[in-house]
């Protein structure tokens, strides 16, 4: 069972992806913080973002477990991910790692910007969640106050707004739904109702596929 999600900033597909994985005992990767944990290298070198060189040195030496989550969801850092994502080099130097994950013989749930369309397009379930970028702000306010960051809803949804637009304006693997996606908007949906959901979209796919 291989599952690709993508969606913008604070969609929930996280959230929905680490469900799935659990339901279907199988292992999930969150790809956004490979891009995260590049800026955080670059920042710990002195680095600038957009020193090309120096971030695909950092993405190439990452290891894809233990992960400084605390840090790296940030709000800082998911802004700095961002510009390093925007760097075609650095996707490049990620896909190998990623695509091997999603070549696990049990399987996979894998999130992010890109996964149906260019990491895994041959996945036959692909989630596209999406939800308004009020309700995505609200939610990420309540995530970051939840981990004690100082918040202002305001600046939250700026950001989320300006997230949206770089990632999907970039040439190099932009975010977008694939063709065959199934679109799953959650703005009305709370963490079980997003699930049953999603659950019910693998269901319908996987029976299609056998
Ligand atoms: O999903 P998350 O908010 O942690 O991602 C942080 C940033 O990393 C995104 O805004 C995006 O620019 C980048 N990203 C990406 N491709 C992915 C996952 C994340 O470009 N597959």
């Amino acid at each position: 069972m291989l599952i690709a999600i993508d969606g913008p900033a604070a969609s929930g597909k996280g959230t929905l992806a680490r469900r799935l994985a659990r339901h279907f005992n199988v292992p999930h990767l969150d790809t956004g913080l490979l891009y995260r944990a590049t800026a955080a290298g670059l920042i710990d070198k002195g680095c600038r973002l957009d020193d090309v060189e120096k971030a695909v040195g950092v993405a190439r030496g990452l290891a894809l477990v233990d992960f400084d989550e605390a840090r790296l969801r940030g709000r800082e850092m998911g802004e700095a991910a961002s510009v390093v994502a925007a760097i075609p080099a650095v996707r490049e130097a990620l896909i190998d790692a990623q695509r091997r994950f999603a070549g696990r013989p049990e399987g996979a749930v894998l999130d992010g910007r890109d996964i149906g369309t260019v990491i895994c397009p041959q996945a036959r379930v692909k989630i596209f969640v999406t939800a308004a970028p009020e309700t995505r702000a609200q939610r990420r306010a309540l995530e970051l106050a939840g981990r004690g960051e100082k918040v202002d809803f305001a600046d939250v949804l700026e950001d989320i707004r300006k997230r949206d637009a770089r990632d999907s304006g970039r040439s190099t693997a932009p975010l977008r739904a694939a063709e065959d996606a199934a679109m799953l908007d959650t703005t009305l949906l709370d963490v079980e109702g997003a699930f049953a959901a999603a659950l019910k979209i693998v269901q319908e796919r996987a029976a299609v596929a056998s």
